[in-house]
């Protein structure tokens, strides 16, 4: 496990050890609070702070500059989150979006029947209920004067972003002019009602999810094309900075497939590195899912079932392409790559985590983020807070900065104080200002990773650090690239 020696340092290369060393480090550095905890929490809900909404905020623009700007094949949209309840009857979400539940006899715990083993995950006993379905949507209504059973005013948060992309297909394609194959994107926040929230930001019952909707012909080879997403999305996280060690898959077995999917493989990251590997080490951080024609189909006001009825009474338009090389009219089909941000956002926390001891047992954390997360990219450090001079030129030269990278100032303590901090938030690069940069107008640059400093000056340093950020950029595969590295 020891890699190698730093200043005297022991430089331990591992993730993190368990997730609660995570939710430890992300409250004590303003990454994310328990929600509401000051009125006592509120089961499982999570609020991001300063430097977690910068983290989220760079996982998904790292998305949307991977799928939407680098692709020439993928459209971006942003659908209403609360949308006409006919689109989830129609979904199927009304009735099948549910999971079992079962509760314990003796210890009252209640579950879901699908995540354990027959046996309490508290107490172990096997004295349970007979499982019953509980249906995930948030309720709500709609209208000020709305009566609590009033039908017409029902309305749900949405469960998922993908059904607010099918309604908009023919939208999308026409007001764009797409040909097949071609994708939809989305990111936004989703609800479900769960069972069983829990696990820091793993399992919430609000949460943000990256989902991609990819639009091919009926006759497409859609196994080849899951395979085909399943490895590029693999990519996409070893660039994020993922071991590929810590991702596996799992082909969902058909009996366990949502109601929409012919074929579903997840992307599992391990979570749960302190448990035995036959204890489920591996939860999933996102899934590929061939979803057919179910969805354009389930909304389009002309198909028909196999008794030749109409599906969906209901819907004003069909959602059909025609294709004018084949001369054919039909429902393209869908693979779905859905990813969580949360999980994703965990996941690059957990795989960034490493610590350095020294002889002396003292431990510092350094948070090994790929520098196009990084929620800072430098940090600018005076040496002495006392000389108005040497602070004057550290503020002016974050503010030279700012416009071209995310950089802050800092003076809350010594300097040596000043640089673990910013390691135990992984900020990639520390800047100093001291006497000597008074004279001769340059400053020392400290690296995260190595500790090593080089001198640089003031003029060039802009130019020097964004090549230092791009080239510690991870290398990415074809087709996958973060090259447009955003600072
Ligand atoms: P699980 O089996 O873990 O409940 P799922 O298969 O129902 O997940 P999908 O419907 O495939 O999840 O949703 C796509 C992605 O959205 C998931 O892979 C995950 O990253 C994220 N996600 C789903 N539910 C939650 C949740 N309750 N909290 C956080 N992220 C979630």
């Amino acid at each position: 496990m020891t890699i190698n020696v730093i200043c005297g340092y022991i430089l331990f290369a591992m993730a993190a050890p368990n997730i609660d060393t995570i939710v430890s480090l992300a409250k004590r550095r303003g990454f994310v609070f328990p929600s509401s905890e000051i009125y006592g929490g509120l089961g499982s809900a999570w609020d991001y702070g300063p430097l977690g909404v910068e983290l989220c905020n760079n996982v998904k623009q790292s998305w949307w500059r991977w799928l939407v700007y680098e692709r020439d094949d993928i459209e971006g949209v942003d659908s209403s989150i609360i949308l006409n309840r006919l689109v989830w009857k129609y979904s199927g979400h009304e009735a099948t979006f549910h999971d079992p539940l079962v509760d314990c006899r003796e210890c009252k715990t209640r579950m879901r029947a699908d995540k354990i083993d027959g046996k309490c995950s508290n107490c172990g006993s096997t004295n349970l209920t007979d499982q019953r379905f509980f249906n995930m949507m948030f309720r709500t209504l709609i209208g000020a004067a709305a009566e609590e059973d009033d039908p017409a005013a029902l309305a749900y948060l949405r469960p998922e972003t993908a059904q607010g992309i099918f309604i908009n297909f023919l939208n999308v394609q026409t007001a764009m002019r797409r040909k097949l194959p071609f994708g939809i994107a989305q990111v936004g926040k989703s609800f479900r009602n769960e069972i069983t929230p829990g696990n820091f930001i793993l399992r919430t019952r609000e949460f943000e999810q990256m989902e991609m909707e990819y639009f091919v012909k009926p006759d497409a080879e859609h196994s080849k094309l899951v395979d085909e997403w399943v490895e590029l999305y693999l990519e996409w996280f070893k660039g994020l900075g993922i071991s590929g060690n810590n991702l596996q898959l799992h082909e969902v077995p058909e009996k366990e497939l949502a109601h929409y999917s012919r074929r579903t493989v997840d992307i599992m990251y391990r979570y749960f590195p302190e448990r035995p590997e036959e204890e489920r080490q591996f939860e999933e951080l996102m899934g590929i899912a061939y979803r057919t024609d179910f969805d354009l189909r389930a909304h389009s006001s002309k198909a028909v079932d196999s008794e030749s009825q109409r599906i969906n009474p209901d819907s004003t338009e069909d959602l059909s392409y025609f294709d004018e090389a084949g001369k054919q009219r039909f429902y393209p089909h869908v693979i779905e790559p859905a990813a969580g941000v949360n999980r994703t956002v965990l996941a690059v926390l957990m795989d960034a985590y490493s610590e350095k001891t020294n002889d002396k047992g003292e431990t510092r954390v350094i948070l090994k983020l790929a520098p196009q997360l990084a929620p800072i990219k430098a940090a600018i450090l005076p040496l002495a807070k006392n000389k108005p001079e040497i602070v004057g030129m550290a503020k002016a030269i974050k503010r030279s900065l700012q416009p071209v990278l995310r950089a802050v100032y800092d003076d809350t303590g010594g300097i040596g104080k000043l640089y673990a901090r910013q390691d135990e938030i992984g900020t990639p690069m520390c800047v100093t200002v001291d006497h000597q940069s008074l004279e001769d107008e340059a400053v020392t640059v400290r690296d995260r990773d190595t500790w090593e400093q080089e001198r640089v000056e003031v003029a060039e340093l802009a130019e020097y650090l964004q090549s230092r950020l791009k080239a510690a950029a991870p290398v990415q595969a074809a087709g996958a690239a973060t090259s447009s590295l955003d600072i």
